[in-house]
């Protein structure tokens, strides 16, 4: 793990894992992909005890390594409300992209991490105290929906501030436009608050450390707020559906996708259309087996 500074440290990886340390004593933020992400990330400190996870939220790749941290430490996992469901019971994850019991082809280590146990629920900002040999150091939750149903991030004692996915960087979204989001409302409050949050430092899962994200939180909100127009726009010309909808962004986007991809962008459409038909500026009917999507402004 690289220090940042003081007792903060991360892993470089694809998908980012936090660490705080004191002597041999470590607190993991998210524990990557799987066992092996995890066990990557804290190997080079050698004989070292975790003694807590923190995770931000429940995407397989931020909880992947739960269970093997959980039955090798005994660790106590704090993680938000909701997003615990998912953590404990990985089937949600997929059953709620299908929207019934997933095909085979869902269940997959990237949308379902092994289960482990959350024994600690976040519900608000409260701070939460950790003991390290005795001395007690205190981790802020800081409540950033929208990417996911209910993520937090983490200030640590030493003024780090760990994002998970609430920014992704800003060359991931030049790859991958159409970031994903669950709640489009959310999200953009999210990245308002961002705007105010300061640190010393923040770590951001897909993308590292960063002193100043200012101009990555004005390209993801860009990013929302184009895909937001884009389907819009669609929309206005004429009444459509959502798989109208999907082959418009499909070829502004270029998407290439296989099953799982493909659901994942539906509901990144779904939380968009939600945001516009909450608002009012979209309605949504059922007719003939179709469900229409059109503009009531
Ligand atoms: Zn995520």
């Amino acid at each position: 793990m690289k220090q940042i500074l003081s007792n903060s440290y991360y892993f470089p990886s694809q998908v980012v894992i936090g660490g705080y340390k004191i002597d041999e004593q470590l607190l993991l933020i998210d524990t990557g992909n799987d066992d092996s992400s995890v066990r990557k990330a804290y190997r080079d400190f050698g004989d070292i005890q975790i003694i807590a996870v923190l995770n931000t939220h429940s995407h397989a790749d931020h909880c992947g390594g739960n269970a093997f941290i959980q039955n090798r430490f005994n660790a106590p996992i704090y993680a938000p409300s909701l997003e615990q469901a998912f953590i404990e019971s990985p089937i949600l994850e997929p059953a709620y992209l299908y929207g019934a019991f997933p095909i085979k082809t869902l269940q997959n280590k990237f949308l379902m991490a092994k289960p482990s146990k959350v024994t600690h629920v976040i519900t608000d900002e409260t701070p939460i105290t950790i003991d390290f040999n005795g001395s007690t150091h205190v981790f802020d939750p800081i409540s950033l929906k929208g990417h996911s149903p209910n993520q937090y991030g983490f200030r640590t004692p030493d003024d780090i501030i760990y994002l998970g996915d609430a920014l992704i960087s800003t060359e991931m979204v030049e790859k991958h436009p159409l970031i994903f989001t669950y709640d489009v409302t959310e999200h953009l409050r999210s990245l308002e608050k961002l705007k105010t949050l300061t640190a010393k430092g923040f770590v951001i899962a897909h993308g590292g450390y960063f002193e100043d994200i200012q101009s990555i939180i004005a390209s993801n909100e860009k990013s929302l707020l184009t895909a937001q127009a884009i389907i819009y726009d669609c929309i206005s010309k004429a009444p459509c559906t959502f798989d109208t909808l999907h082959q418009s962004l499909s070829e502004r986007y270029n998407l290439t996708e296989n099953v799982s991809q493909n659901l994942l962008n539906r509901s990144v459409i779904h939380a968009h259309v939600k945001h516009l038909v909450d608002a009012g500026n979209l309605e949504m009917t059922a007719e003939a087996g179709k469900l229409m999507l059109g503009d009531v402004t």
